[in-house]
């Protein structure tokens, strides 16, 4: 049975064949999120994909060191840099420290990647801690001839760096191109070409995360950071990074162009992007305005929303779609994950159920050959499920005596779908999940008393019951199927 991996490399622009630099060793590197506001559905998205990564070269028998950083330097957010610091602008919103932004925002973040179920990272490394790094790295750039000093900002040399190597070879952009958008942007003036990009920024007056460097106090620039933490904990080549398709430029082209002038070299073997979630088509982003936070999905506490969908039907329905596709949000599509989902694990939960027979013509391990297949094809998930079903397909024939299966086969048709389901997709069967449903599952009996007391006439204890729950701060709103609660801070 073939597990040979081929991954679309947005470099080469074709499937090609995974082949680690230093197997059984993989390094693999993910942009992680910027901790100035709660990531949303569309950030999720990524970081799920980039988890089943993770989980299936794990699950190949790799060693693999996952590691994804956290933002937690003002990042600077525009096309080019704009000046614009997310983090510190949010501070002051907030009256806070931007390191209690940070906290906060990583809180969050953590709080939902466990709720999805996705692994922790094997490194989760912060660009404020890793100040000393980038600060060696532009020296180094620097030595190269690759950058530039003006008034305490160091550019990256675009023009200089485009004599010795190719620029632009994985976005396919032409710099040229991008002329016309870029002229009115934050230090234009100070640069030779308007497409240098900033390594490191002289800190204004009023600019609050700022470090001593050689070259006065200032910060580094946005792609720099996943340059150095990238080269300390995975080396100077490695074999994948990852981001959304949104990174690919100028951050990653950034990076790449920032490696090889400091190293002499490209850095990554493989380079993955994913596609974007979207609403009614429009990618999904907080300056939009259509995103949605995790906690409000769960709870269906969205005007765009019906109902609330558990976080293992939400991590469903990203499966069944190709990470390079675009997923479009809607409550058709998430109630059918739903229904999948249900029909899936029930099926799953069902296998000791079913009585083996001695004979059987079905071939099992062909099936088990396919979802290899799937998965070999670019993490082909959608195709990966549609083959699990098959494996539902047996599983409810055998239980209604249509389908013979050996107790062999059932034991085996087990394992594929412990490892594939929960193993590779990190989905779980409902009851693991269900602390996350405990609340609903406790305000569904608060709301059966209510009616309750209600029919009894006994208003006042109904009452009672309902101001117990405002002090606080949780809304009792009873409706025809029970009531419906929501969590009000005052
Ligand atoms: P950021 O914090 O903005 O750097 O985003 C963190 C990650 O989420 C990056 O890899 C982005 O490419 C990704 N991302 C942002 N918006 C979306 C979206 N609508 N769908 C999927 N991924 C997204
Ligand atoms: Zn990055």
């Amino acid at each position: 049975m073939s597990k040979d991996l081929y991954i679309y490399n947005s470099l080469s622009r074709n499937k090609d064949l995974f082949q680690p630099l230093n197997a059984p060793f993989v390094g693999l590197y993910v942009c992680g999120p910027t901790v100035y506001a709660n990531v949303h559905l569309g950030n999720c998205r990524t970081f799920m994909f980039f988890d089943v990564v993770y989980r299936y070269l794990t699950h190949l028998g790799y060693k693999v060191r996952y590691v994804r950083n956290i933002t937690d330097v003002g990042h600077i957010t525009s096309t080019f840099d704009d000046g614009v610091d997310r983090i510190g602008q949010q501070a002051r919103l907030e009256q806070l420290e931007p390191m209690e932004i940070v906290q906060k925002y990583t809180n969050y973040f953590h709080e939902v990647m466990r709720v999805f179920n996705n692994h922790s990272p094997s490194i989760e490394p912060t660009a404020t801690g890793h100040m000393i790094e980038q600060i060696e790295m532009i020296k180094k750039i620097l030595d190269q001839g690759f950058a530039y000093e003006v008034n305490g900002s160091i550019y990256f040399d675009v023009q200089a760096y485009r004599a010795k190597y190719p620029y632009g070879e994985l976005s396919g952009r032409n710099v040229e191109e991008l002329y016309e958008n870029t002229r009115t942007l934050d230090g234009q003036d100070e640069k030779k070409f308007f497409a240098d990009f900033a390594l490191w920024k002289a800190a204004s007056p009023e600019h609050i995360m700022r470090w001593p460097s050689p070259w006065g106090e200032g910060f580094p620039g946005w792609h720099l950071e996943c340059s150095a933490m990238s080269t300390k904990y995975l080396g100077e080549q490695f074999d994948i990074h990852g981001g959304g398709m949104d990174l690919k430029f100028p951050h990653h082209e950034s990076e790449i162009a920032q490696n090889t002038a400091c190293c002499g070299k490209g850095p990554v073997k493989y380079w993955m992007h994913s596609n974007m979630l979207t609403v009614n088509g429009q990618k999904m982003s907080k300056s939009l305005g259509n995103s949605f936070l995790p906690h409000e999905l769960f709870a269906g506490d969205h005007p765009l929303l019906e109902k609330g969908y558990t976080p293992q039907v939400v991590r469903f329905f990203m499966m069944q779609a190709h990470y390079r596709s675009t997923l479009d949000f809607s409550n058709d599509a998430l109630n059918a994950a739903e229904k999948a989902y249900e029909r899936m694990m029930s099926a799953y939960e069902s296998i000791e159920q079913c009585k083996p027979s001695t004979e059987s013509d079905a071939d099992i391990s062909a099936l088990e050959a396919r979802c290899y297949a799937a998965m070999g094809d670019d993490f082909n998930t959608p195709i990966l499920i549609a083959e699990l079903f098959e494996a539902v397909r047996l599983i409810n024939g055998c239980k209604n005596g249509q389908q013979a299966l050996t107790a062999e086969q059932l034991t085996h048709l087990k394992t594929i779908m412990d490892h594939f389901l929960m193993d590779v997709m990190g989905l779980q069967a409902p009851e693991a999940s269900a602390d996350h449903e405990l609340p609903n599952v406790m305000m569904d009996a608060v709301f059966a008393v209510r009616k309750g007391l209600k029919e009894r006439k006994d208003y006042a204890t109904a009452d009672l019951l309902r101001d117990a729950f405002a002090e606080r701060n949780i809304v009792l709103k009873d409706t025809k199927e029970g009531g419906e609660w929501t969590y009000e801070k005052k």
